[in-house]
C-alpha cells in the first residue's frame, strides 16, 4: 500500500519556519499584511478566507478584508484593487475568483500591481515564475505541490514529472517550478494522446484536472508517486473527492498525496508564507 502523502505536517513545518522570519520583519518594525478582496457570498469563497485569514492571523498577519456586493461594476472592483496597492500596510492580496461572469477577470487580475500578488494572477508575478528570477510569486496551490513533493524527501533532478492539466492556476506554473527543479517535465492536457501510456512512463505523476477517478490503475506503474489535486464533489459519498481513484491506485503505486487532507491543506500556509516573503522583498528593497 502507498505511503500517504499528507499536507498537515507539510503545513504545519512551514508555519513553523515562518514564525522566526515574521518576528525579525516585526523587529524591523514590519507587520506583515495581507488584503483578502471578494465579490459576492459564494460559499466556496468565503471558506477559502476563513482558512486564509486564521491561518494568517494565527501568524500575527493583518488581515485586510473588502468585501464588493456581488453585482459591483468593473470600477468598483478596480477601485477597491487600487486601494490595496496604493496601501503600504498590505504586502500581498489575495482575489477570490472565479469573479462574476459580468466582470473581467482579466483586467482585474492585471490591475494589482505584481508586487503584491502572492497568488500568481498578475503577467507580472507569473513572469517571474516563467524566468526563474526570484520576483513574483506562483499560484500557491502549484508552490504547495512543491512544498508537498520538498518536505517527503521526493527526488526532482532527472525525474520524469507528467503533470495532468495546463491551467495558470496549476499545472502550467507547477510544470516551470519542477522545470527550475531539473525534472523532466511531460504537460498533459485534454488532448493528449494516450494519456495512460504518457502517465506510467513518469517517476511522479501530477493530476490538477477536477475530474473524479481519471488517474486510474491503467494509469500508473509500481514504484511511482501520484499527487492529487483535483477536488470534485461527490454527490453519492457527500464529500471531495481528487482526481485519482485511489481505492484502484493506491495498492499500487509508492506514494499518493489524499484528498482531502494532501495538497488543499498546504494552500493557506503557502499563501501566509508569500506575504512574510512579499514583506521581506519590501524592506530588502528600501
Ligand atoms: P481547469 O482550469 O478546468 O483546467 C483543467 C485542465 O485539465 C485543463 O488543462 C484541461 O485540458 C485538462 N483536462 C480536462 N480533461 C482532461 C482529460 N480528460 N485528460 C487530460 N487532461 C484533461 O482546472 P484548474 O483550475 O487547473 O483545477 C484543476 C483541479 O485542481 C480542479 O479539480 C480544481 O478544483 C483543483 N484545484 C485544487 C486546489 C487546491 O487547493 N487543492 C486549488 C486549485 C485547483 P485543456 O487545457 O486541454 O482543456
Amino acid at each position: 500500500m502507498a505511503t500517504l502523502l499528507r499536507g498537515a505536517p507539510v503545513a504545519t513545518a512551514l508555519c513553523e519556519r515562518l514564525a522566526g522570519r515574521i518576528e525579525a520583519l516585526e523587529q524591523a518594525g514590519i507587520t506583515p499584511g495581507l488584503a483578502i478582496v471578494r465579490v459576492g457570498e459564494r460559499p466556496d469563497d468565503i471558506a477559502y478566507e476563513r482558512a486564509a485569514s486564521r491561518r494568517a492571523e494565527r501568524l500575527g498577519i493583518v488581515v485586510h478584508r473588502t468585501v464588493l456586493d456581488k453585482n459591483c461594476s468593473q470600477d468598483d472592483l478596480e477601485q477597491a484593487i487600487d486601494v490595496v496597492n496604493a496601501d503600504a500596510s498590505v504586502h500581498g492580496c489575495l482575489l477570490l475568483r472565479p469573479l462574476p461572469a459580468h466582470l473581467d477577470e482579466r483586467s482585474a487580475c492585471e490591475r494589482l500591481s505584481s508586487s503584491k500578488d502572492i497568488d500568481g494572477i498578475t503577467p507580472g508575478s507569473l513572469a517571474g515564475v516563467f524566468c526563474g528570477f526570484d520576483t513574483g510569486f506562483p499560484p500557491c496551490t502549484a508552490a504547495a505541490v512543491m512544498e508537498l513533493l520538498d518536505f517527503y524527501h521526493i527526488e526532482l533532478s532527472g525525474k520524469r514529472v507528467a503533470v495532468v492539466g495546463r491551467s495558470l492556476v496549476v499545472g502550467r506554473p507547477l510544470a516551470l517550478l519542477l522545470l527550475g527543479r531539473d525534472a523532466t517535465v511531460t504537460l498533459c492536457h485534454s488532448r493528449t494522446n494516450n494519456l495512460a501510456e504518457v502517465l506510467r512512463q513518469a517517476d511522479i505523476v501530477v493530476a490538477a484536472v477536477g475530474r473524479a477517478g481519471l488517474i486510474d490503475a491503467a494509469c500508473v506503474q509500481p514504484g511511482q508517486t501520484i499527487i492529487d489535486v483535483g477536488t470534485n464533489w461527490d454527490e453519492n459519498l457527500g464529500s471531495l473527492v481528487g482526481d485519482v481513484a485511489h481505492d484502484q491506485v493506491d495498492p499500487l503505486v509508492a506514494a499518493v498525496s489524499p484528498v482531502p487532507g494532501g495538497v488543499g491543506s498546504i494552500t493557506t500556509a503557502v499563501l501566509a508564507s508569500h506575504v512574510v516573503e512579499a514583506a521581506e522583498r519590501m524592506v530588502d528593497s528600501q
